[in-house]
């Protein structure tokens, strides 16, 4: 791995690499980049940074003040794995040009600052974090460009549903509706697939647990990062998206990470594991505790709980991620936590019972979610519960789409719509702003962005299933 400048171009050199790609993060969520010869690359370039028109990025200024700089990480270097001549990628921070500082709406620079918070506070010293991020395989992806409400239709020939569909002659061995999770091939038809992203992932740095089938009929996939700090970890999940859609391409497919894309069937989601260390040792663990949780931990959680509806602005942050937080596919409905219980928000996995194990895990968000701005601002949550003792109350044991509904009742939900979970942040937001880590302007950049572009355009135009309830009326 690279840490200095020096280390990226005597890289660079033994790589013979010709090109640089430069990457960040807009607002929402996506990688964007602009690509410069390697003579271009200097020492440096490493603190002057390389100038951009800032101007179209989603989220960020406006036309008059548009001019930006990024400066590249140098702990980010890897060879590009998809670019054809010989290319280095390295992620970049957004920086000001007319304050010389960080760009105030970079989500790394949030992220960072986050890291930087909990040192601060003496209660940690590094947070770690564990995504489990789902996505789709799927062979098609029709547009409907006549209808102006755009609506798509998503096929794979891997479900049973679809049987015969594209597979001529149709062998069967078709994914049983909800049972993707997981027999071997030949049901399984994206074995090697997985296995071709896993190597480009280890390729560029990426230390991977495992890959596998989940649940949906459907190609639904998932593929397991071994932790990492909290930067470092949404850096890689940046690169483990770009990956995973890259090798889908190339093999005719397409892979995406939108939380509910099919009806009645499992969503992907992107469980959180995240612990905190200090001065090396474990912070969540106490033998005697409640699932082998020490008190820290319970405060982490209650704080969890508490901003569970501002955080679910952030976590599931698009209108699509509330048609997965529905009962009956897996995914959380209620803000509570349980050693086993898969339909709490806060699950606390019991595989191991050594202290370096111990973490916890959150549910509801999901791959929509931009990981720097969703990782720092759990982190916060977490922080404000330890600070304020926040205790999380009882866990919850049973089944909760067992309970009558006068115990449903008493337990927190989270938002149902994005317009919901937005309004929850409008009101609750005061636990991002400590350390100066989220700014009042980005939380408002955030809920105008999601409100214009995201609620009010879903919530303007006719849906198709509207003309099948209405057409008629
Ligand atoms: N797909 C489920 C979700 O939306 C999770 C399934 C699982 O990993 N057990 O959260
Ligand atoms: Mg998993
Ligand atoms: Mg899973
Ligand atoms: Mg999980």
């Amino acid at each position: 791995m690279c840490r200095t400048p020096q280390d990226v171009l005597e890289f660079a050199k033994e790589q013979k690499v010709e090109f640089v790609d430069l990457k960040f993060m807009d607002l929402p969520g996506l990688w964007q980049h602009f690509t410069v010869p390697i003579s271009h690359l200097t020492e440096e370039a490493f603190t002057e940074g390389f100038g951009f028109d800032g101007s179209s990025i989603r989220g960020f200024k406006s036309i008059h003040e548009s001019d930006m700089i990024l400066i590249p990480d140098a702990t980010t270097a890897v060879l590009d794995p998809f670019c054809q001549v010989p290319t280095l990628s390295l992620i970049c921070n957004v920086f000001d040009p007319t304050t010389g500082k960080n760009y105030e709406r970079d989500p790394r620079y949030i992220a960072q600052k986050a890291e930087a918070y909990l040192k601060a506070t003496g209660i940690a010293d590094v947070s770690y974090w564990g995504p489990e991020a789902e996505f789709f395989i799927l062979d098609e992806v029709r547009f409907d460009q006549n209808q102006r409400c755009g609506y798509y239709f998503v096929d794979s020939a891997e479900g049973f549903w679809n049987a015969g569909r594209e597979e001529n002659p149709n062998l069967g061995y078709k994914v049983r509706y909800k049972e993707g999770y997981f027999p071997v091939p030949p049901t399984d038809t994206f074995q090697d697939i997985r296995t071709e992203m896993v190597q480009i992932m280890q390729r560029c740095g990426i230390n991977v647990e495992c890959h596998h089938h989940e649940v949906a009929t459907a190609g639904q996939a998932e593929i397991d990062m071994r932790f990492a700090p909290l930067t470092r970890m949404a850096d890689q999940l940046l690169m483990f998206k770009y990956i995973v859609k890259n090798v889908a391409r190339k093999h005719g497919k397409t892979a995406t990470f939108m939380p509910k894309p099919i009806f009645q069937d499992n969503g992907s989601g992107m469980h959180v594991h995240q612990s905190l260390w200090k001065n090396g040792r474990p912070l969540f663990y106490d033998e005697n505790g409640y699932a082998q949780l020490s008190e820290l931990a319970l405060y982490y959680i209650g704080g969890l709980i508490k901003h569970g509806p501002a955080l679910a602005a952030l976590c599931s942050p698009t209108t699509n991620s509330y048609k997965r937080l529905v009962p009956g596919f897996e995914a959380p409905v209620y803000l509570a936590y349980s050693q086993r219980n898969r339909s709490a928000a806060v699950r606390i996995p019991m595989y191991s019972s050594s202290p370096k194990a111990k973490r916890i895990e959150y549910r509801p968000p999901d791959p929509s979610c931009n990981p720097y701005l969703a990782f720092a601002a759990l982190l916060l949550a977490g922080i404000d519960g330890i600070k304020n003792k926040i205790h999380p109350g009882e866990p919850l044991e049973t089944d909760i789409y067992e309970l009558s509904p006068a115990e449903i009742g008493s337990i927190p939900a989270l938002p149902g719509s994005l317009e919901e979970a937005l309004k929850a942040l409008e009101a609750d937001h005061a636990f991002l702003l400590e350390g100066g880590v989220f700014t009042e302007d980005l939380i408002q950049a955030w809920i105008n962005y999601k409100r214009a572009n995201e609620v009010d355009a879903i919530r303007l135009r006719p849906h198709p299933y509207e003309f099948a309830l209405y057409f008629d009326i």
